[in-house]
């Protein structure tokens, strides 16, 4: 049985172009549930902590840069299947390679800021909330 939380940030370029409304309603209109959501500003420490997984891979500096120039969105979802369900609903990471109606074709400026996160195993969510949120906001 998969697991049924996954975990998103809407990334500075959505925020900043105040499409977090419409990524929402997205979010929703798709059937997850919203547990537990907070706006932030990461700083870079935080950013690198967060994709310390991509530490070695050639665009590492520019996207903690990116994930700390401006406030973003974080939230825990429900939904069954809710890893799978949400890597569909936001497309792949390049959005010119996204599918038609996709988050991130709909929304995203680049490979790099490409307006929204989510995590790409069970085991991921689980880690990622926790980076963000206790498990009494969680649960
Ligand atoms: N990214 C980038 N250049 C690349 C690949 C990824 O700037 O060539 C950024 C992009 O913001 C992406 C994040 O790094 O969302 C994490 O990369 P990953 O491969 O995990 O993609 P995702 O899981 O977000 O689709
Ligand atoms: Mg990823």
């Amino acid at each position: 049985m998969s697991a049924n939380i996954t975990f998103t940030m809407i990334k500075p370029d959505a925020v900043q172009n105040k499409f977090t409304g419409k990524i929402i309603d997205k979010i929703l209109e798709d059937g997850f549930e919203i547990k537990a959501m907070k706006y932030l500003h990461l700083s870079e420490q935080q950013a690198a902590r967060f994709y310390e997984i991509h530490k070695e891979r050639p665009f590492f500096n520019d996207l903690v840069k990116y994930m700390s120039g401006g406030p973003i969105v974080a939230a825990v979802l429900i939904k069954e299947n809710a890893v799978e369900s949400f890597r569909k609903l936001i497309g792949a990471t390049d959005p010119q390679k996204a599918e038609p109606g996709t988050i991130r074709n709909l929304f995203a400026k680049s490979i790099e800021a490409n307006a929204i996160h989510g995590s790409d195993s069970d085991t991921n969510a689980l880690i990622e909330s926790s980076f963000f949120f206790s498990k009494l906001e969680q649960f």
